[in-house]
């Protein structure tokens, strides 16, 4: 290929369009994989009863309820209420399984069903906190009046939710501090992988009232005060609110994915909603809050939304980031290699999220070449740093070359004229460059989570979350991880 091209790199490039340039292929490297990721036995069938049956048995939603209502604990000081915190814990998990809080209602009104719950409290909690629950089950009205009870410490819930489940997961040997595999080849243990969703509301419903067009009556509706109209997957238009949610598996092993954090993002204007975050900024947060309890938290990955400003965040806490690439960034100049030995030079870019020699062809095209990386370094400082060491292929032998792929204290430094920062490398320069076989297996792994979270729409009829409202969404989705978290943990109890 070196005989097809000029090897002389041009001394000053113009603004191109992004249709002049061409870039060459992906160089067999240290991010070209052989063997391919094993497949695991596909996930078994559970039953309704079965997956209530591990809920309950889930030690870790007894400690969660009492930490938020520990009032209301038995044993507790005052009056008790009917039922336990925990139960409504329960409860609200069943809601994933039975499909709506009604369902699941009617499910605990049946003895047998009762029974169940009565005997995983005994196995959980002992006699005394078995015996005290009252000889049948909460109905619809005990949900309802304990509903706005949860909502109202829905961010407790979610953060004590998020610690046990963090520790569960470090409990069924995920994100061990220790590192499996490689930084190319991550072990699919340490790496969390993360999603923005749409979640449909009860209703599309958005008038509140409407006029019967036979009748000219005045019809009420309930409208979602929280959610709008999103575009997701580039064409497809969804009514509802977005949830972020991260998670973490073990490879060939169905039912170990554990979900270890989520919260919801901001679905319309920030004039609307000017207290929720955007989704870039949520996940950000997210990942950072598992990272700070579970160190063994090697490896992100994330969709487009990430930008070279979150990565560089995320890369400075420790983590090795992989998202695909923005499309519609310009090739930008790194670094002209000048050497005296041998009178060469090499003009090196940044492209497609690499580093590549900027050549001209016979036809006089430019061409972005992407250098061979042999070795991806981590060097653990104040922050963490990452370097890719390059190999220019050069007519008078290769060079080698090591280039920072996280955020120096340079780049850092404002530029006097723009008043930006100097360089937003990380912007422009990935630890795993997209398009690569290291890249692709982290992508695939991003798109299994992705059916997992698919999973929480089709547990629900019609597709919809049986709530209103943003907080109402995540309540819910906190109820359906804990369903999910709870069969992981019974699956790892059983293998070992
Ligand atoms: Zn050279």
């Amino acid at each position: 290929m070196a005989t097809s091209m000029l090897r002389t790199p041009l001394r000053k490039p113009k603004q191109k369009r992004k249709t002049d340039y061409q870039v060459g292929p992906t160089p067999k490297d240290v991010f070209s994989l052989s063997s391919p990721e094993p497949l695991g036995p596909p996930a078994r069938t559970l039953s309704e009863i079965e997956r209530l049956e591990l809920l309950i048995a889930n030690p870790y939603l007894y400690e969660v309820a009492g930490t938020i209502f520990p009032s209301r604990m038995p044993g507790a000081p005052g009056r008790r209420p009917t039922y336990p915190p925990f139960i409504y814990l329960i409860l609200l998990a069943s809601i994933s399984i039975f499909n709506t809080a009604e369902m699941a209602c009617a499910n605990f009104q049946h003895p047998y069903m009762w029974k169940t719950v009565r005997e995983g409290v005994r196995q959980q909690l002992g006699n005394v906190a078995a015996d005290e629950l009252p000889e049948v089950g909460p109905q619809r009205h005990h949900w309802q009046d304990f509903r706005p009870k949860m909502l109202d410490a829905l961010q407790e819930l979610r953060q004590a939710s998020r610690d046990a489940w963090v520790r569960q997961a470090i409990a069924q040997g995920l994100l061990e501090r220790k590192r499996r595999g490689t930084l190319v080849r991550p072990h699919r243990s340490q790496v969390i992988t993360g999603d923005g969703t749409v979640v449909r509301p009860a209703s599309d419903q958005t008038d509140e009232f409407t006029i019967d067009e036979m009748t000219g009556e005045l019809k009420r509706h309930r409208v979602d005060p929280d959610a709008s109209i999103q575009v997701e997957g580039g064409d497809r238009e969804i009514y509802g609110n977005k949830l972020v949610s991260f998670s973490v598996r073990n490879e060939s092993s169905p039912h170990s994915r554990v979900i270890l954090n989520m919260d919801t993002a901001r679905h319309q204007s920030v004039a609307l909603d000017p207290d929720r975050h955007e989704e870039a900024r949520v996940a950000l947060r997210l990942a950072l809050e598992i990272r700070a309890r579970a160190p063994g938290a090697h490896c992100v990955v994330y969709d487009r939304a990430w930008r070279g400003v979150h990565r560089a965040q995320l890369i400075r806490s420790g983590f090795l980031v992989y998202t695909r690439q923005y499309d519609g960034l310009k090739p930008h100049p790194l670094k002209k290699y000048r050497y005296e030995t041998t009178g060469c030079t090499h003009d090196v870019y940044a492209a497609t999220g690499r580093a590549c020699e900027r050549l001209i062809t016979v036809e006089g095209k430019i061409l972005y070449d992407p250098i061979p990386v042999r070795q991806v370094e981590y060097r653990l400082g104040e922050e963490s740093r990452f370097y890719h060491l390059l190999e220019i292929p050069c007519r008078n032998g290769a060079h080698m070359e090591r280039i920072p792929v996280y955020e120096t204290q340079e780049d850092r430094l404002p530029d006097p004229r723009t008043k930006r920062i100097r360089f937003n490398r990380t912007e422009h320069l990935r630890i795993i460059p997209p398009g690569t076989g290291a890249g692709d297996r982290l992508s695939g792994f991003r798109q299994d989570s992705e059916s997992g979270f698919s999973t929480l729409d089709e547990t629900h009829r019609l597709r919809r979350i049986p709530a209103y409202g943003a907080d109402g969404a995540l309540l819910i989705y906190i109820g359906y991880a804990w369903a999910k978290n709870s069969v992981a943990l019974s699956i790892d109890r059983r293998t070992r």
